[in-house]
């Protein structure tokens, strides 16, 4: 069975959504598009954001990756405008955002007064503290790889309701399937069940 990928970098993963390279060119499947916190380059940026808004086809899911990242070169400032704009871009176009953040979750979140459609954290792996945050905020939270290693983050799974998840590979080199079958015990339900959940959660986050 074809298990959903929410957030993945490679072009052979047929049900999904593909993140486009920063400049890249939407190839036939369904993909999100950003300027990544890591990617922003003051003197270029009015070129990103053309890029961004001109390559916005029928296939694009979602805006994103982007968002907050203690670790990317531009100050924290810069980064909240740029992602606040492609919070604006998603208001117009009406679809949801996908993002990226690093050790800036009370920052992503007291921006989420902007969004007028559905924010969904990729890759998250913290504790269950700043998940039920996330939470209260309205957030979906995407989860990846640590999963299958990772108990704290298996034990805060057990309180993400079913119906604010996503299961994704990111950048990282591994069966989707195997994140399935621990996401399922973790939650006793079907692998297949979890992936039509998914695929349900994926409709209402595109209705905004
Ligand atoms: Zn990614």
């Amino acid at each position: 069975m074809d298990f959903f990928d929410f957030h993945h970098h490679k072009k052979n993963i047929s049900l999904g959504i593909y993140n486009l390279d920063l400049n890249g060119v939407p190839a036939d499947v369904p993909y999100s598009i950003g300027i990544h916190p890591k990617a922003i380059n003051l003197s270029v940026i009015e070129k990103q954001f053309q890029w961004l808004e001109s390559n916005i086809t029928e296939k694009c899911i979602a805006i994103g990756e982007c968002g907050l990242d203690s670790f990317a070169e531009a100050d924290l400032k810069i980064q909240e405008e740029v992602f606040l704009r492609q919070i604006r871009i998603s208001n117009e176009i009406k679809k949801p955002v996908i993002i990226h953040c690093v050790r800036k979750f009370y920052e992503v979140i007291s921006l989420k007064k902007y969004a007028e459609q559905p924010m969904i954290i990729h890759g998250f792996n913290k504790k269950g503290r700043i998940a039920e945050d996330l939470l209260k905020n309205n957030f979906y939270l995407s989860f990846g790889k640590a999963v299958l290693y990772n108990l704290s983050l298996q034990n805060t799974l057990k309180i993400i309701p079913l119906d604010k998840i996503f299961l994704e590979t990111d950048n990282d080199d591994f069966n989707i399937g195997d994140l399935y079958l621990k996401v399922s015990e973790i939650k006793d339900i079907s692998p297949e069940d979890l992936n039509k959940q998914i695929l349900e959660n994926l409709e209402t986050i595109k209705n905004g």
